[in-house]
């Protein structure tokens, strides 16, 4: 696997001693071996390529992109893990997979969304999507921040900061036209 570095064989089933590992280290932690859950996904390079790449705490792979973070009703922490380790603490590879491929998905959504048709406004940009108007505009007290307003909704901030171009704007819209999937119940 390009993105996760972690092994699998030709059943695409993690290789025996790499599953003895991952196994090795959750008993050095008193870690539960199974039942564990993805309670979230997120992708490090969603808007920045150059964002260092994360390191899978139970396997060390320095390749992670997409982060599963993995939780267990019997242990007090999460464990932040690639692909194939989520599949193995889930016991479920292809739903760790399947996550993924749907988290791949919607980078690439979000990567071409600034790219989009926006027009011009008199104090800042509009599109329609999904049949919805999306506006971004230039604050009236403080012309260097801008809003996002979609179906009603305004927001002044990306990922904690206010917005001061385009570009986080349009991620930020993104983020309300086409919000993560939640992925426990
Ligand atoms: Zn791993």
């Amino acid at each position: 696997m390009k993105d996760t570095g972690q092994s699998l064989g030709h059943d695409g089933q993690p290789d025996k001693s790499y599953l003895a590992r991952c196994q090795k280290t959750l008993r050095s932690w008193g870690a539960p071996l199974s039942g564990w859950h993805c309670k979230k996904i997120y992708d490090v390079r969603e808007d920045d390529w150059d964002a260092p790449l994360h390191v899978c705490e139970l396997c060390g792979c320095t390749k992670v992109r997409y982060v599963h973070v993995m939780t267990h009703p019997d242990y007090f922490e999460d464990v932040s893990v690639g692909c194939i380790c989520a599949g193995v603490m889930e016991g479920d590879i292809l739903a760790a997979k399947e996550r993924e491929r749907l988290m791949r998905n919607r980078s690439k959504r979000k990567r071409s969304f600034p790219k989009r048709k926006w027009h011009q406004t008199p104090n800042g940009w509009s599109l329609t999507c999904h049949g919805e108007q999306i506006l971004i505009g230039h604050s009236r007290h403080n012309p260097e921040r801008l809003g996002v307003k979609y179906r009603g909704q305004c927001v002044w901030t990306y990922k904690g900061k206010p917005i001061t171009n385009f570009l986080s704007a349009a991620y930020a819209a993104f983020n309300l036209v086409d919000p993560i999937p939640e992925v426990l119940p």
